[in-house]
């Protein structure tokens, strides 16, 4: 069986097709800039050179057209024919409250995703285009919706409620709803494997640390608690976002030095973070290169991301009564172990000790604490359409 996976972006689409079997992807591709000038396909398959197409793509109709014909290729394709792929996946970002798992799409839950689109407003139109173009173009395939925030609907109600008045959830379902669950699952579950025991019987704390970053507390297999809110704006600091401050700064900026509320949106969405903290970059290996050098600022906003980490950490420890393992994922969770470093010194007192010899690996999974460490560390590289693609296939094979 072939699975199709579909993450679309408003101006790009990143696809995989995945042999289930081996579950290893045949063919991994980005489209750039759809409705751009400049629009290109690349397409990568192992063992060969990269399939290049560059033709104007006016929208995501066009893009998966020429998905679907580089896949098919003669020459360059992995399949002779559409029939081959038999599901597509799509990572939609928000589910709202009524999807606690995956869904076979069809006209209620079309319906349904529009009504998130305020919930998600960046997100969620793009992720609708890409399953709207599919389903034009491939009229017999099943589509499933695998969305971000489906594992967190497993959280309790002292979890996911603000302190604000209980109408604005129950009118206007303002609550926290957590993202990179597909990440989240992922990792755990490879966690557990690692350990040899079954998920259930673990507590399990897993930090994804990407570009945009959460930690969560899985008890159970179960997620309780995640660090993003209502918005993926919540939580630890970020490369660009700023995590949790106090929520009257927002009205201060607008009041007192005149921000516009797109002027706050872009500051604490686009500025703040590392790159604000630093004003360096927002990438990690350009901050710690400058810290490394000496520069003070740099340093600084490397200190407070492990910090705003290291609380989370311990509230979730303190949320499931004790943590048997801690995961570090994505692209600074997987690669960069100074990082894993930074963050795990002072954690001793829970019974976290990283060993910093095994600790030197990047972008592999690695068990990475001390043989006396109570609670077992683990960088585990995360697989997110591999996810999408087995719960496409389940969802699938039970209908
Ligand atoms: P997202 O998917 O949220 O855009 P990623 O998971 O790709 O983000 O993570 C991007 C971050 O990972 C960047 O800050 C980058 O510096 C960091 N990163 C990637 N590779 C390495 C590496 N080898 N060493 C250190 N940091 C890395």
């Amino acid at each position: 069986m072939n699975i199709l996976v579909v993450n679309c972006g408003s101006s790009s689409l990143k696809y995989q097709l995945i042999n289930m079997l081996t579950e290893k992807p045949l063919a991994v591709g980005l489209v750039e800039r759809i409705g751009i000038q400049g629009s290109i396909l690349t397409q990568k398959v192992e063992g060969r050179d990269k399939y290049i197409i560059e033709t104007p793509m006016k929208d995501h109709n066009d893009a998966i057209k020429l998905v679907l014909d580089a896949l098919v290729d003669n020459v360059h394709g992995v399949i002779k024919s559409m029939d081959e792929i038999n599901a597509v996946g799509h990572r939609v970002v928000h589910g709202g409250e009524k999807y606690s798992s995956s869904v076979v799409v069809d006209d209620e839950v079309m319906k349904y995703l529009d009504e998130c689109i305020k919930l998600a407003p960046l997100h969620n139109p793009p992720n609708i285009i890409g399953i709207e173009a599919c389903k034009k173009m491939m009229k017999d395939t099943p589509m499933v919706a695998v969305f971000d925030t489906a594992f967190h609907q497993t959280m309790p109600e002292e979890a996911y409620l603000y302190g604000l008045p209980y109408e604005l959830y129950e009118k206007h379902h303002i609550r926290r709803y957590g993202f990179h669950g597909t990440s989240h699952k992922y990792v755990s579950q490879i966690a557990a494997e690692c350990m040899h025991k079954d998920i259930k019987d673990l507590n399990i704390i897993t930090c994804h640390l990407g570009n945009g970053g959460s930690v969560t507390a899985i008890k159970n297999g179960k997620s309780i608690d995640t660090s993003m809110g209502f918005t993926p704006l919540q939580g630890i600091v970020m490369g660009t976002r700023s995590g949790d401050i106090d929520p009257a700064i927002v009205t201060y900026l607008v009041d007192e030095l005149g921000y516009s509320t797109k002027e706050v949106n872009d500051l604490l969405n686009k500025k703040s973070g590392i790159l604000g903290l630093s004003g360096t970059s927002s990438d990690f290996r350009d901050v710690r290169a400058a810290a490394s050098e000496g520069d003070h600022r740099a340093q600084l906003a490397l200190n407070v991301y492990y910090y705003s980490i290291r609380k989370y950490i311990g509230a979730y420890f303190v949320a499931m009564g004790g943590a048997d393992c801690l995961v570090f994922t994505a692209g600074i969770g997987e690669n960069a172990y100074e990082t894993r470093e930074g963050i795990c010194e002072g954690l001793e007192c829970l019974g976290i000790e990283i060993d910093l010899e095994k600790d030197k690996v990047r972008g592999e999974l690695a068990e990475v604490s001390k043989d006396s460490s109570k609670v077992k560390i683990f960088a585990i590289p995360t697989n997110e359409e591999l996810m999408i693609a087995k719960e496409t296939m389940e969802i699938i094979n039970n209908k």
